[in-house]
């Protein structure tokens, strides 16, 4: 136990990862007698539910990314710093960031997840994600860049190529982004590129499973196909993808889909700082907790969020989860402190949902069943209410307005080529 800033001795609670779960954490131990020091690699906490609007020209990185200092400001127990954190060794109680080790008393593994390739090595290296901020910009720029170069061609063979967009995973993420996209070219773009034939265009949601949204009850899973096939997307169920080469797509089953454009929603898995600890791993590398969020064998240790799972209870990779989790594991903590035993975590479902496109979302908030217009409502709200910041509130409400009623987004640069 290290003296803190203010002299105090009190114990020290290294927090890894400044996502949805490593903030509640640290907003959790606020008034606890802990010293907490949050690391992350990037500098800033990044709201995911709205990344495809960045990679689909209607939001700016600084509308859903927020600088951590600035979130730590009236959190006066907790600091803050920036690094990769290359491994944990939990027998000898520290972190390793580069060179330097930093001694916990109590850590909480909050490192998210990454794409899962399921060792698809064409899929890694040649796939588009839509996992972080960088992957999001990457993106956005490809798909400008592929208009400015079918609109060059004359080639009609090659401006298919260039315009055909292949969506794998046919979950929420892949089916916002398939909306998003698809009214961005209809709505905008098409506007931009007067001269361009945008028959040639095509949005493909290729899905390895017989159905898409599959955590969806079945009726809002049939009214979102309606949904999306109204907006001219093609969606291929039972068709898991075998590899990317070049300028082409390939399926299992044989198909050919030539495109310049694959972007992966189609799964993930734990953060690589999970395979440090030596702690066991579940599925998909994620780290095996108690029912108490602690690391087997390690009461000092948590591990919560997308990089964790507790033996036997499976829980979805959401925001929610990562939250409750996070504040559970403080309340642990300070229980803990106080010398009383760890309690086990419960999780209250708040529900699912999932947008498509302007006017369209379908909610699941337990026996609850929304779709259409008074789905896409309940989405806007709560989505808008989830924003890290209030000012980012308010750009995010303005853009919004903004394209909803000038089909216009103002964000579509290519700021730099793409991979
Ligand atoms: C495109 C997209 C859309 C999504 N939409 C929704 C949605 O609409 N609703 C919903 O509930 N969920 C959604 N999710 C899922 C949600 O983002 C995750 O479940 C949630 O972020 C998990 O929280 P976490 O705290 O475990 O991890 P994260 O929020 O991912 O945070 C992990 C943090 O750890 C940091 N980190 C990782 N490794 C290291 C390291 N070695 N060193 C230092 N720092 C490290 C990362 O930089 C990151 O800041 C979406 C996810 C994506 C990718």
């Amino acid at each position: 136990v290290a003296p803190n800033a203010r002299g105090a001795t009190v114990p020290r609670v290294v927090v890894l990862g400044a996502g949805f779960g490593g903030l509640a954490v640290v907003r959790g131990l606020r008034r606890v007698p802990v010293d907490v020091l949050l690391i992350d690699q990037h500098n800033y906490h990044l709201f995911t539910p709205l990344l495809y609007e960045v990679a689909s020209a209607l939001l700016n990185p600084s509308e859903i990314a927020h600088p951590v200092r600035a979130i730590l400001r009236r959190t006066p127990n907790a600091e803050f710093r920036l690094g990769q954190v290359t491994g944990v060794d939990l027998a000898g109680k520290a972190v390793v960031v580069g060179a330097t080790r930093i001694p916990f008393d109590y850590l909480v593994l909050a490192a998210g997840s990454v794409n899962n390739y399921f060792d698809g090595v064409s899929l890694a290296e040649r796939s588009l994600a839509l996992k972080d901020l960088e992957a999001a910009l990457a993106l956005r720029n490809h798909l400008l860049l592929q208009f400015e170069r079918a609109s060059a061609t004359s080639d009609p063979e090659e401006r298919k190529r260039l315009l055909t967009f292949a969506v794998a995973g046919a979950g929420p993420t892949g089916i916002e982004f398939a909306g998003a996209l698809s009214e961005l070219i209809g709505l905008v773009l098409s506007r931009d590129f007067p001269r361009l034939d945008l028959s040639s265009v095509e949005i493909l949601l290729i899905e390895a499973s017989d159905r898409i949204l599959s955590a969806f009850a079945p009726g809002l899973q049939r009214a979102a196909m309606r949904r999306i096939e109204r907006k001219g997307i093609r969606i291929l169920l039972n068709a898991p993808v075998r590899d990317v080469g070049d300028g082409v797509l390939r399926l299992q089953d044989g198909r050919v889909i030539a495109t310049e454009t694959v972007i992966w929603t189609a799964g993930v898995r734990a953060a690589p700082l999970a395979g440090t600890l030596g702690a066991p791993l579940g599925r998909a590398g994620r780290v095996v907790v108690e029912p108490t969020l602690q690391v087997r064998g390690h009461p000092d240790a948590y591990a919560i969020g997308d990089v964790a799972e507790i033996d036997g209870y499976a829980l979805p990779l959401l925001a929610p989860v990562a939250i409750q989790q996070g504040r559970w594991a403080a309340h642990n903590i300070a229980r803990q402190v106080h010398g009383a035993a760890a309690m086990p975590f419960r999780y209250r479902d708040k529900g699912i949902m999932a947008t498509i496109g302007r006017n369209a979302a379908v909610v699941q908030i337990g026996p609850i069943r929304v779709e259409g217009f008074a789905g896409w409502m309940i989405w806007l709200f709560v989505h808008l209410l989830m924003i890290v910041s209030f000012r980012s509130r308010l750009v995010v409400l303005l853009n919004w307005a903004w394209d909803y009623f000038l089909y216009d987004r103002p964000i579509r640069l290519i700021s730099r080529q793409p991979r």
